[in-house]
């Protein structure tokens, strides 16, 4: 559920999430009517995907839109990426309407923007869609590897989720290898299901769950995993729980009744409140914060603006491992709960550029 915070103002909103600039297209014509939050530029163009969803109203989607594009500028700013924080939510019209065209209107008002805005594809737009877009703009990635583009963003997701395992793995268990370590993994669809063979090459043991059982069963059949209802998979006894479906796996109900000593999963938004990162800490359990570990993705897509090459973006996406080692070393050292420490991380990057 989205919050919609319907009870404050534009600029309260903006200056609750650190803003920025928010630009409002309106196109009766084609019904579009689109939010392009910009969170930060300090690093360099906001890069983030375009939602096309319904929403329950106006405030919902701006509110959407801010918490989303200042969660990009914290991936974007921990991965060392040359990119700042955007994101645009469009609402989807009720009833008919030409999408093509919608997205035309669209492309025109990214274009608009002259580069300070980067789109590509999220929940509820398609590699078709972003095709359209970039009829109209060149501020647009995240193609098909035949049409020049980065391709699926997942198996970077999964690969850069798995090096995040791994430093866990080593900081709180002291083993340098994922052999025989126990993974539950909540959600085997496309990240959950790259990170689980990443974590059998590697010799780790899979717990999975996930609502579509067929999903669950491709895990089983092809990589011996043990199978467990998706109700109580944060349950499951095991060394690393990775919350790999929908937003807030983690909170005031799940925390007490983990039985893991690492969470560390591709999950958005995975605590439900801040709060929760501090009760994570008093069980002992050691969380590794989600845009940190997950930014694998985004690496992948910033590699195309820049010229795409797999090798390098999987060599940046290698270095998830140091980036999670050094919060999970500053969080001991200074006490603090490592979603913390990851945020003011991203907040010493930012200024240092100022
Ligand atoms: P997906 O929809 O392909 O996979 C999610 C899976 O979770 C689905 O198979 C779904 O059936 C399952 N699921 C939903 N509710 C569940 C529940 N209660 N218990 C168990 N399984 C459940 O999505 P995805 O692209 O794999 O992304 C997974 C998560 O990672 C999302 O939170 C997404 O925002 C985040 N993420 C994805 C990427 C990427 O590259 N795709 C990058 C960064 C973050």
């Amino acid at each position: 559920m989205i919050d919609d915070q319907s009870d404050r103002g534009v600029f309260e909103l903006l200056s609750l999430h650190d803003y920025g600039e928010v630009h409002i297209a309106l196109d009766p014509g084609t019904q579009l009517r689109a939010i392009i939050a910009i969170h930060d530029t300090r690093l360099g163009p906001a890069l983030g995907g375009s939602r096309f969803i319904s929403y329950a109203s106006e405030q919902a989607a701006l509110t959407d839109a801010l918490r989303l594009a200042r969660a990009m500028t914290s991936k974007a700013a921990l991965a060392r990426l040359a990119h700042g924080g955007g994101k645009a939510v469009l609402m989807r019209p009720e009833g008919e309407f030409d999408r093509a065209a919608l997205f035309t209107s669209f492309a025109r008002a990214v274009d608009g923007l002259g580069g300070r805005y980067i789109t590509t594809e999220d929940s509820g737009t398609s590699i078709e869609d972003m095709e359209v877009v970039r009829k109209r703009t060149r501020h647009v990635c995240g193609f098909d590897v035949s049409n020049g583009g980065s391709g699926d963003p997942s198996p970077f997701t999964a690969l850069g989720v798995r090096r995040g395992i791994e430093a866990c793995v080593k900081f709180r268990l002291g083993r340098e290898s994922l052999e025989d370590i126990r993974v539950a993994v909540q959600g085997v669809g496309n990240v959950g299901y790259h990170l689980c063979r990443e974590l059998a090459a590697a010799g780790a043991k899979l717990i999975v769950a996930d609502v579509r059982d067929e999903l669950a069963q491709r895990a089983e059949g092809e990589l011996r995993a043990e199978i467990v209802p998706s109700a109580g998979i944060h349950r499951s006894e095991c060394d690393v729980f990775a919350p790999c479906a929908l937003g807030g796996a983690l909170n005031d109900r799940t925390i007490p009744e983990l039985r893991c000593a690492v969470v560390a999963g591709a999950a958005n938004n995975q605590l439900a409140s801040d709060h929760n990162g501090e009760m994570l800490c008093a069980r002992n359990i050691l969380y590794a914060p989600d845009y940190a570990i997950n930014a694998g993705g985004l690496i992948n897509v910033a590699q195309e603006v820049a010229g795409y090459d797999a090798d390098k973006a999987r060599a940046r996406t290698l270095l998830i491992y140091d980036t999670i080692l050094e919060i999970c070393e500053r969080s001991a050292k200074q006490g603090e709960p490592p979603n913390r420490v990851a945020d003011a991380m991203v907040r010493e990057i930012l200024q240092a550029k100022r």
